[in-house]
């Protein structure tokens, strides 16, 4: 059986939170694409060239512990806007989307360009205040040094380069659920999701 899940939005949606606990409700493999957007961005704040980083990026190479931060973000979503650096990253998102025993795939432009035949697509924001607010709790935690004000434009001029690049901007596939987060639980949104799945799998 290979059933792909599609899950798309902004920085701090919840997406990443959904997507994990979707698929390990359904034991099926989880690709976090923003993961492959950060190795390649810090690759290139240390002085690499973007696309011979992305053409020869290796899954292993990633540490998404080391990837975690706002500088590395922002990074991520400069090259991101490269499409020769999107290029690059294509066939190894599809051949994941593709694996045995189903797949969720969480990222900007999982459902409109990575896997636009995709069992079940969705669309996971919330307002910016809220994702902020997570980001910023998410990094403090962390013993990150960020103020509430900082992420805030943070997230937002990132969402902008994302949603206005030429290659693959982040939007909504047509066909795509949208879920806002911003006043529902990591629960219910799961909980969601998780029947939408049930009744893609009994079509
Ligand atoms: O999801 P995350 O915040 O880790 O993504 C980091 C950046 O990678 C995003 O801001 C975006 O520019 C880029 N990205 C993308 N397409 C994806 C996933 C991430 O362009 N499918």
């Amino acid at each position: 059986m290979t059933l792909t899940v599609a899950v798309d939005g902004p920085a701090a949606s919840g997406k990443g939170t959904i997507s994990k606990a979707v698929a390990a409700h359904f034991g099926f493999a989880h690709l976090d694409t923003g993961l492959l957007y950060r190795a390649v961005g810090a690759q290139m704040l240390l002085g690499k060239d973007p696309l011979i980083v992305a053409q020869t990026l290796q899954a292993e190479d990633i540490d998404p512990g080391a990837l975690r931060n706002s500088e590395v973000a922002q990074a991520a979503s400069k090259v991101a806007a490269i499409p020769e650096v999107r290029a690059a990253l294509l066939d190894f998102q599809r051949a994941f989307a593709r694996r045995a025993g189903g797949a969720v795939l969480d990222g900007r432009d999982i459902g409109t360009v990575i896997c636009p035949e995709a069992d079940v697509k969705l669309y996971v924001t919330a307002s910016d205040e809220v994702r902020a607010e997570r980001r910023f709790l998410e990094l403090a935690n962390k013993g990150q040094d960020v103020t509430r004000d900082g992420v805030l434009d943070d997230l937002r001029a990132r969402d902008k380069r994302d949603s206005e690049r030429a290659s693959a901007p982040l939007k909504p596939a047509e066909d795509a659920t949208i879920i806002d987060t911003s006043d529902l639980s990591i629960d219910d949104a799961v909980a969601r999701v998780v029947s939408q799945i049930e009744m893609a799998q009994s079509d």
